[in-house]
């Protein structure tokens, strides 16, 4: 694609590296395909070549975005499928990303719109604030029909109950059971924590009875990918940086993420970082350390398994599109004894995306609703997921959703996954 940026443009690092990217297109189209939001609304400006259009001449002309740019930027859920697709090796995941820093930079949002990504840009990233709201939001429940969409999208999507803080997501060091094989970090993550703390539990559980040392490093938390998405820089640095603190030098072999939209920022910290002397170094050891549960299990090899059921994997875009990673999960289903199967149109997203499902809700509902039917067509017992946000938006209708860490801690010897006892299974 050809760009017109001025040589005063491209000084700012962000704008000569979208630059490349913009070169990279050809203009093929083939990414319109896979795109949900184009699968959904068939216009050319909500599909992967559209929005690249978009950007670039949002970023050329220099200046605040029209409204109707923002519109259908937004409506992109960083789901990444494009990339997949893409035979010329686009990297929109950055591209979308600059986008979105230069909308929160130069775009005067409505006052609604603005206090709305605040406020979910501040609580969701912290989980003793989030606990909070979420407990008033299940006292809320019952006004949910009377209120906006966007807020009754909140109150529907929030749990009746609310668990208590696990003690495993203080920091502290769980030591391997028998031999010590790795000496691995935990990311603690942020909303996961409160939403189903039995995740980090049954990770922990299952990475010692493997041989992993598991550190939970004093002062890690959120990965930052809550505010990126959100286009709140300054916010999602701090909390990047908090993390490569925690981690850099402590001599661990691995990061892991148990939580695959936290494990893609965590991957992306090098790229982030890459012109902050001080953190640029740091930043890259810390993402070239970066692994999903399911890479550390499949390297350190899984035990033998009794795991029965039919389990319809849903391959979170973030894993399957962000990380490339898309058969471990499932060989490691199969290999702990469950019949793992795909569910159809599982490269398309399930409308989750961050908090696209709370700012986006109508697109998002279509977006569960087809999934939701395309995991009933598999007439599977339950369903697994690698990411919180997945689990949250496909839970609660007929099929119990839980980590695939979970099953996987189950078939080992480890209890059984609580929304699985919940239903009875
Ligand atoms: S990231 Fe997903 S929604 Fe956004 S343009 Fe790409 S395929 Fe479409
Ligand atoms: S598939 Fe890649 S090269 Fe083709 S239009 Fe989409 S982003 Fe551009």
């Amino acid at each position: 694609m050809q760009t017109d940026f001025t040589p005063e443009q491209l000084l700012d690092s962000d704008t000569a590296q979208t630059e490349k990217i913009l070169r990279a297109c050809v203009h093929c189209g083939f990414c319109t395909a896979t795109c949900p939001t184009y699968v959904l609304l068939g216009d050319e400006l909500d599909s992967p070549r559209g929005r690249i259009y978009l950007v670039k001449n949002m970023l050329e002309a220099g200046a605040a975005p029209p409204p109707e740019t923002v519109k259908h930027i937004d409506r992109c859920l960083s789901c990444l499928g494009c990339m997949t697709t893409c035979p010329s090796g686009v990297n929109y995941m950055h591209l979308i990303d600059h986008g979105r820093k230069w909308i929160k930079e130069r775009y005067r949002r409505p006052l609604l719109d603005r206090a709305a990504r605040r406020m979910l840009g501040t609580v969701l990233s912290r989980p003793g604030l989030f606990r909070l709201a979420l407990r008033a939001a299940a006292l809320a429940k019952p006004l949910a029909p009377m209120l906006p969409a966007r807020l009754r999208a909140m109150l529907e999507l929030a749990p009746r109950s609310v668990p208590n803080p696990s003690p495993v997501d203080r920091a502290q060091i769980f030591p391997a059971d028998g031999e010590r094989r790795m000496r691995v970090a935990l990311l603690p993550g942020c909303a996961q924590q409160v939403l189903r703390p039995e995740i980090n539990a049954a990770t922990i559980r299952l990475l010692t009875r493997h041989g992993c040392e598991v550190v939970v490093a004093a002062g890690s938390g959120c990965c930052g990918s809550l505010n990126h998405h959100l286009g709140q820089e300054d916010a999602a640095l701090a909390f990047a940086r908090a993390n490569i603190d925690a981690w850099d030098g402590a001599g661990f072999d691995a990061i892991v993420a148990n939580a695959s939209g936290c494990g893609t920022t965590v991957k992306d910290y090098g790229f982030l970082f890459r012109d902050d002397p001080a953190y640029a170094k740091k930043a890259a050891r810390v993402s070239a350390l970066a692994r999903d549960v399911s890479e550390v299990v499949a390297a350190l090899g899984l035990k033998p398994g009794h795991g029965a059921g039919r389990v319809a994997y849903h391959s979170a875009c973030s894993l399957q599109h962000g990380q490339k990673i898309h058969r471990e999960p499932k060989a490691l289903l199969a290999a702990a004894g469950f019949d793992p199967v795909e569910i159809p149109e599982g490269h398309l997203c399930c409308g989750s995306a961050g908090t696209y499902n709370l700012l986006q809700p109508e697109l998002a509902g279509r977006l569960r609703a087809r999934k939701l039917a395309n995991i009933a067509g598999t007439k599977a017992d339950f369903v697994a997921a690698g990411n919180i946000g997945c689990i949250t938006q496909l839970a609660g209708d007929t099929l119990p959703v839980v980590h695939t860490v979970e099953l996987l801690d189950w078939a080992t010897g480890g209890p059984k996954p609580p929304a699985l006892a919940a239903a009875g299974r």
